[in-house]
């Protein structure tokens, strides 16, 4: 168990995952197909300028408030107005950020003057009965006085309660302060981390961020496939714990809220280069891939490639594991689903699958730097060609073409033992680098060459010696040489040659130096 498997067993053990119930009944439609809803729901017309009446309540049986994580000190409208609305990395600019403008939040906390709205709702659940309707009910109306709902149209009531074991809840209810207008409401239990984010974003019509997870090896076509939802641990949509972790590309296309430049949608073989998803108006930052077809040849689902660097709201390191650990900022993340339609959940594929046990293994889901991944059914392969801290390459090809392109491979000679006497037994490492790009493992011999003469040379024991190398990866032989027993007190030199199985005439050589004297 690596340190970060470790990480990950604390954070299941205290039960730091959003859970949440979403009550939407409704099939939200989005920017350009936006439906305008009854007026008596005005929840849905709130899209996309949230004004928000933050209540914050306890209970007549439980006075206690929610706790500042990691502190004994109780939870103040201060903090939860820099929480909500007015920190660097508050929930107002995270939805400014991830909609690139078009959403807006604001909003007033009211706190009963210190002393929190107290509601005669069971501070604990008790019967089995989640009765959000009094819940709600009773935290409308104790801030009735000191609210006017008709400047809001959307309602948060903050507490400690956890009705039903939830953590967080989206749904609407009437406000008969409002004219029994509904309003869209979240309850927040206790946690405050991505928890608004997420709630909110369930107002807005998004489902749950989820997984795409098939035995191991198979990443999409294979046997025992199923959808884990909440296994995204890279969006707040998913389980994130307190990381206000970034909305897919595919959730934002929905919404219109990528600008068209920042999509390559792939209709050819090519390498591409994409940069981190974080930044703006630095250039392409996601490839769209064709991932299934219809009986016309219509795309009907995409491949969505992000490169994640720790940036912003993607570098909220407040929980382990952190993205560095699990590998995402080394390689590109990939989301499968539509591009239109009703389909908004959005789904993560594993692209190392196998990588950690159980249900552990999804939290490292990156395809790494030098990897690629086939689909043979969509007729696609795409690998991750190089990158640095400010962009990435990645190589596409479809049905047919070879994402492999075969270098030479080199070969560096360290000595072990390179001064004996004539007949002792001499020995260097030598180490091969597979220099071909995205061709995975391939077999590379090394064997002696232009030996001096009488000498006698093994590799790894036997005349030659062959292994296979993944791209990009190196191996290292031990090369002996035995010089006769008579030999003159001189120097030596031999040399060793590394080719590749499958492509002889790439090689190349390197030179193993020996001083022979008494
Ligand atoms: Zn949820």
């Amino acid at each position: 168990m690596n340190q970060y498997t470790r990480s990950l067993q604390k954070i299941i053990a205290t039960g730091v995952f959003v859970t949440c119930i979403a009550i939407l009944l409704f099939p939200l439609q989005v920017k350009a197909g936006y439906v305008a809803a009854p007026t008596s729901y005005n929840y849905l017309e709130a899209f996309p300028n949230y004004k928000v009446a933050v209540i914050l309540v306890t209970f007549t049986d439980n006075p206690t408030k929610p706790k500042i994580y990691g502190t004994k000190n109780p939870w103040t409208k201060n903090f939860v107005t820099g929480e909500l609305f007015s920190n660097t990395y508050s929930m107002a600019s995270y939805f400014t950020e991830v909609s690139n403008g078009e959403v807006s939040v604001t909003g007033d906390v009211f706190d009963n003057n210190g002393s929190w709205y107290v509601i005669d709702t069971p501070a604990t659940e008790t019967d089995g009965d989640c009765d959000w309707t009094s819940y709600f009910g009773d935290a409308i109306a104790a801030a009735d006085a000191d609210i006017d709902y008709t400047q809001y149209n959307t309602i948060m009531v903050l507490s400690r309660q956890k009705l039903c074991g939830a953590e967080g809840l989206a749904s609407h209810t009437p406000v008969p302060e409002a004219g029994n207008v509904r309003y869209g409401i979240v309850d927040i239990n206790g946690n405050m981390g991505s928890n608004p984010h997420h709630e909110l974003a369930h107002l807005m019509g998004l489902a749950h961020a989820n997984s795409w997870q098939c035995d191991p090896p198979a990443v999409i076509n294979g046997t025992n496939c199923r959808e884990v939802e909440y296994a995204d641990h890279y969006n707040i949509m998913g389980a994130t714990g307190s990381r206000s972790l970034l909305l897919t590309a595919q959730q934002r296309e929905n919404y219109g809220w990528l600008p068209p430049a920042d999509v390559i949608t792939v209709t050819q073989s090519k390498d591409f280069t994409i940069y981190p998803y974080q930044l703006a108006g630095v250039g392409p930052k996601v490839l769209k891939i064709p991932q299934a077809r219809d009986a016309n040849g219509d795309v009907t689902s995409w491949y969505y490639l992000e490169y994640r660097q720790s940036i912003g709201f993607d570098n909220v390191t407040g929980y382990i594991p952190t993205m560095q650990q699990l590998g995402v900022p080394n390689g590109v993340l990939v989301h499968m689903g539509n591009s239109t339609g009703t389909r908004f959940s959005s789904t993560i594929l594993d692209m190392t699958p196998g990588s950690q046990r159980g249900g552990m293994d999804i939290y490292d889901p990156a395809l790494p730097l030098g990897s690629s991944y086939s689909d043979p059914v969509a007729g696609v392969s795409f690998g991750v060609l190089a990158r640095n801290a400010s962009a990435m390459a990645i190589r596409v090809r479809f049905t047919g073409e070879s994402l492999c392109e075969w270098k030479a491979p080199s070969v560096t000679a360290k000595a072990i033992k390179s001064i004996g006497k004539p007949g002792q037994e001499l020995s260097f490492n030598v180490t091969v680098k597979h220099n071909s790009v995205l061709c995975g493992g391939r077999t590379a011999e090394l064997r002696v060459t232009n030996l001096p003469k009488g000498w006698a040379a093994t590799v790894n024991k036997k005349k030659s010696a062959t292994a296979v190398i993944v791209s990009g990866q190196t191996q290292t032989f031990v090369v002996r040489l035995t010089s006769p027993k008579k030999t003159k007190y001189q120097k030596f030199t031999a040399t060793v040659e590394a080719r590749m199985v499958k492509k002889p005439t790439l090689k190349s050589t390197a030179k193993l130096t020996s001083l022979i004297r008494r």
